[in-house]
């Protein structure tokens, strides 16, 4: 079902994954499997920043004047809150890291941090999804009105059994309304441009997994995404 490129690192010497992919093409949900299915650390960028503004840290209150505008966290302030979260000690021995690095002065600050702890990137999963169904998948997303519950629906890829009504606890399903095309479509472009040449960098490290699912529009794409993965490693 996947078309992977080549993989050439062994399965015992993997401990920090790194995952790619565009915004809405299931990242956050195979990194959090795969975490599950490693026993490693998810280290997502996205909970670093809103654990550091809930504490009010320096970096935290810095992130946010960002993040509240939609843009992205500059380099240096990233890199400086993941290196905070990377000293501590749950991630000595591994860890899946969920949007970071995502430009190319992040990935080399990334390797100097692992470096100096004699370890390295030992594996990068890229999970590409084409732009028209990344689209799709934002544009008709529902959200459960239940906070508590918050489950997640797509009218055309994943409906819910009874329409705008929440299979898990009765509520009703709201709509993001604050995604157009083109903001999805812009969103998706900056990340490439951001991306620069990370894709290749990694490439030729000769440790980047690509993925493209051949049924992306799957509510199951990111499961089956970290199967393949996973079944790559294992044959070795
Ligand atoms: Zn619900």
């Amino acid at each position: 079902m996947y078309t992977p490129s080549q993989i050439f690192v062994k399965w015992e010497e993997i401990m920090y994954i790194v995952m790619i992919g565009a915004p809405g093409s299931g990242k956050g949900t195979a990194a959090k499997i795969l975490a599950k299915e490693l026993n490693l650390p998810h280290i997502s960028t996205g909970d670093i920043f809103r654990e550091q503004i809930k504490e009010n840290t320096n970096l935290g209150i810095e992130a946010s004047k960002y993040i509240s505008k939609g843009i992205l966290v500059p380099d240096d302030i990233t890199i400086e809150i993941f290196k905070n979260r990377l000293a501590k000690d749950d991630v000595k021995n591994g860890g899946i890291f969920d949007g970071f690095p995502r430009t190319m002065a992040q990935v080399k600050a990334l390797d100097e941090m692992l470096v100096k702890v004699n370890k390295k990137v030992d594996l990068v999963i890229e999970l590409k999804i084409p732009d028209d169904v990344i689209v799709q998948r934002i544009l008709n997303r529902e959200v459960c009105s239940n906070k508590e519950c918050g489950a997640i629906y797509n009218s055309k890829f994943k409906p819910s059994k009874v329409p705008g009504i929440c299979d898990i606890c009765g509520s009703k399903l709201v709509a993001r309304v604050d995604d157009t095309e083109e903001s999805i479509k812009k969103r998706i472009k900056i990340y490439y441009e951001n991306l620069g040449g990370m894709i290749e960098y990694y490439r030729e490290k000769n440790i980047l997994y690509s993925i493209v699912p051949e049924d992306p529009t799957s509510d199951k794409a990111s499961e089956q995404a970290v199967n393949s993965v996973l079944q790559k490693i294992n044959n070795r």
